[in-house]
């Protein structure tokens, strides 16, 4: 279909005759119509000035026979030339005659007008319109012609043809207007039903999830009417919907409102409520809730939000864990007192043993008895230290160790250290030495006493298991600012090794690279395991690189803190113990009477006189009444313990301007002992078992400061 837009007025018309004179006779009275109007129109230009319309140029072609008539209109239409108008004659033997000719036509061109042309009546009108049916495309034209007939129904015709043209492109246009406005409406229709469908299902899916929320949810309007609840809102208050909805908090019967009274509060209180605890009556009991409250705007109409989470349950686990932790705070302050007196009971008689068999050790004995005692005093030893580890390990893992954060010279306690060691290092002729990278600082802020503790740990363990060869230790620093330094040490051994699959499991507590090595080499498994911890208390960390068969190197760091204040002059305890102290006349206040009678002995055997006293009361009683030279203090004494007795003695003194050395004597296991025993005003400390040089020289230091000479830290 030509669209409107294209069509243009078509004169073309086909002549369909087997009579050449009945061409020449229409191109004669179509086409010479055209000078004379010309000529005339002319003509009236000239004489009238009259603008004239345009004029129509036909333009003819001629078939003598229907079918090459139909060709003729065949080729037109392929070529987009289409005729407007055909003139077919009736009679055109042998071939078609008009009527069927038209009835071709029409097949290949429906739009054609047609114009038969008859001399005489052929056939009856009726009988042409059976056969070509009722078209308005086709009129009749009897000959002779009348030209003037000939020219109006060429005008007519060719204008009807562009007329129908013009009309069915218009209604195509239409029809395609509608179909376009039919789809657009169509395709609105489907969004509309979309998103309909979209709401419905989004409405749908909110009201399940509205009410399978474990919130509890309840929408106020503007006057504090419930709009809607959710069951788990129901449930809360063990209440139903309809005794709710439509009603504001006054209209409520009043259990409903004593129930609710918190809740109401709240909200009628607070514009917005953020995470905050209520307690609210159920029917069935009192419980906790977590609120919330929002203003919201739902289709442009204000609302309250309330949203209220059930947290009883979770309260109540709340305070049963808090009650289980005081429990489990408990449970760890006996088992660390526990361990302070099992300290206590364990320290005591090991003082007795090994404080008497340094004592017999002297006397005359067989070489057989001596032999046996030096294994009573190895033995003993041992067993202190198992006892130490285990002790210092249940500390930690309890919280309950301090650290000390004294000035200290880091060359000091690595020769400190390596001194205890160096011995049986020299027993197995091994190659003993330790070294400071040059440029290490040496004021250190720190526990001094617990790197000791690590260093104769891994040092120990390397002597232990290096049966040849060497054990070095180093340290070096890294690059440090003026305030701390990160300081990394390497004991490095010539032994058995650690298998690679072990080398991690050593630094767990009770753990060794080979069970069996226990019965060759001894140990408990717990040395690393502390020197791992105490590494985790101090921000430092250990590891190791092993080889078997070739040896271990331990590295671990540490952060110190650097020290700008001088060290305190240290005691020289082998030189203090080795000069002769003069006689004095000491107290010993000790409840154990087997640590009393050997730090009797001892004192007796260096020449001192010994007053004895069983309790801190008695201490303070003989002390005021006698004249003694020094004081040694146990510190837990039944009736009065030493840190009391001290306080008193000191109290006393404090009228005569006196001050009598005292030295405590203390299984060590008590938390923060040592500085108890300083702030009781105490001058020095002995931990038991007391080891007799260690007594000698804390008594001649003690003596030396009685004199004014020296300092105590
Ligand atoms: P203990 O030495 O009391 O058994 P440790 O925790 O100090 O406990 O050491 C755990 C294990 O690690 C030791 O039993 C030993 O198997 C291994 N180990 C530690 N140091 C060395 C070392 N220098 N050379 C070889 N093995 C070592």
């Amino acid at each position: 279909m030509i669209p409107l837009s294209l069509l243009e007025p078509n004169h073309r018309i086909l002549v369909i005759d087997d009579n050449k004179a009945i061409h020449d006779d229409l191109r004669k009275v179509l086409l010479g119509e055209v000078d004379t109007v010309e000529h005339l129109q002319d003509d009236e230009t000239l004489l009238f000035g009259i603008e004239t319309l345009p004029i129509v140029r036909f333009e003819i072609d001629s078939a003598y026979q229907g079918q090459e008539g139909l060709a003729k209109l065949e080729q037109s239409l392929a070529e987009g030339r289409p005729y407007a108008l055909v003139f077919v004659d009736v009679r055109m033997p042998p071939g078609w005659d008009g009527v069927e000719t038209i009835a071709h036509l029409w097949k290949a061109d429906p739009h054609l007008q047609a114009v038969i042309c008859t001399a005489y009546s052929d056939y009856f009108w009726t009988d042409i319109q059976r056969r070509l049916g009722h078209s308005d495309n086709l009129l009749i034209l009897k000959k002779p012609f009348d030209n003037i007939e000939v020219t109006q129904l060429a005008h007519a015709l060719t204008r009807k043809w562009l007329l129908s043209r013009q009309v069915e492109a218009k209604v195509d246009d239409l029809d395609s207007m509608v179909a376009e406005r039919t789809a657009e409406l169509r395709s609105a229709h489907e969004q509309t039903e979309r998103e309909f469908q979209q709401r419905a299902k989004a409405q749908e899916a909110f009201g399940i999830i509205f009410q399978a929320s474990t919130i509890g949810i309840a929408l106020l309007d503007r006057g504090g009417r419930y709009v809607d609840v959710n069951r788990a809102f129901e449930a809360l208050f063990e209440l139903a919907q309809d005794q709710l909805i439509g009603k504001n908090p006054g209209e409520l019967d009043a259990a409903t409102q004593r129930t609710m009274r918190v809740l109401h509060q709240e909200i009628e209180r607070k514009r917005e409520v953020e995470a905050q605890e209520i307690a609210y009556e159920s029917r069935t009991g009192r419980r906790t809730g977590l609120l919330w409250t929002r203003d919201v705007e739902i289709h442009d109409c204000p609302y309250r939000l309330c949203l209220l989470l059930n947290i009883t349950d979770r309260k109540e686990m709340e305070e049963e864990l808090r009650r289980a932790r005081i429990q489990a705070e408990d449970a760890a302050k006996a088992k660390s007192e526990f361990l302070a007196n099992m300290s206590h009971e364990i320290r005591t008689p090991m003082n007795g043993i090994l404080g008497f068999t340094e004592l017999a050790l002297q006397t005359d004995l067989t070489p057989d008895q001596r032999d046996y005692l030096e294994t009573v005093e190895s033995s003993a030893r041992s067993l202190l230290r198992i006892i130490n580890d285990i002790l210092d390990f249940s500390k930690i893992e309890a919280g309950r160790l301090d650290l000390e954060s004294v000035p200290f010279s880091l060359r000091e306690c690595l020769e400190n250290a390596a001194g205890v060691v160096h011995s049986s290092a020299a027993r197995k002729q091994l190659d003993f030495s330790w070294k400071v990278s040059p440029g290490t600082p040496d004021n250190l802020m720190g526990d001094e006493t617990r790197l000791r503790q690590i260093l104769l740990n891994l040092m120990g363990n390397a002597v232990k298991f290096t049966a040849a060869g060497s054990v070095t230790t180093e340290v070096s620093a890294a690059p440090f600012d003026g305030s701390r330094v990160d300081l990394q040490f390497a004991v490095r051994d010539t032994g058995i090794g650690i298998p690679v699959e072990k080398q991690a499991l050593i630094f767990e507590p009770f753990r060794q690279a080979e069970g069996c090595m226990t019965r060759k080499y001894g140990g408990t498994g717990l040395g690393l395991a502390i020197v791992t911890r105490l590494l985790g208390l101090v921000g430092g960390r250990i590891w190791v690189e092993s080889k078997v068969g070739v040896g271990s190197t331990f590295y671990f760091t540490i952060p110190f803190p650097l020290s700008h204040q001088p060290l305190a002059p240290r005691h020289n305890s082998g030189m203090l113990a080795e000069a002769p102290t003069a006689p004095l006349s000491i107290l010993v206040a000790e409840d154990n009477d087997v640590s009393r009678l050997l730090v009797k002995r001892l004192l007796t055997k260096q020449g001192h006189t010994v007053a004895e006293a069983r309790t801190g009361l008695e201490a303070v009683t003989l002390c005021e009444r006698g004249t003694f030279d020094m004081i040694l203090m146990d510190v837990q004494m039944p009736d009065m313990d030493g840190f009391e007795a001290t306080v008193e003695i000191r109290a006393r003194e404090s009228a005569t301007g006196e001050h009598i050395p005292i030295i405590a004597l203390t299984a060590h296991a008590i938390k923060g002992d040592r500085e108890r025993c300083l702030e009781a005003g105490m001058d020095d400390y002995l931990s038991k078992p007391i080891r007799p040089s260690e007594l000698s020289a804390a008594i001649r230091r003690a003596s030396l400061r009685g004199a004014g000479v020296g300092t105590v830290r």
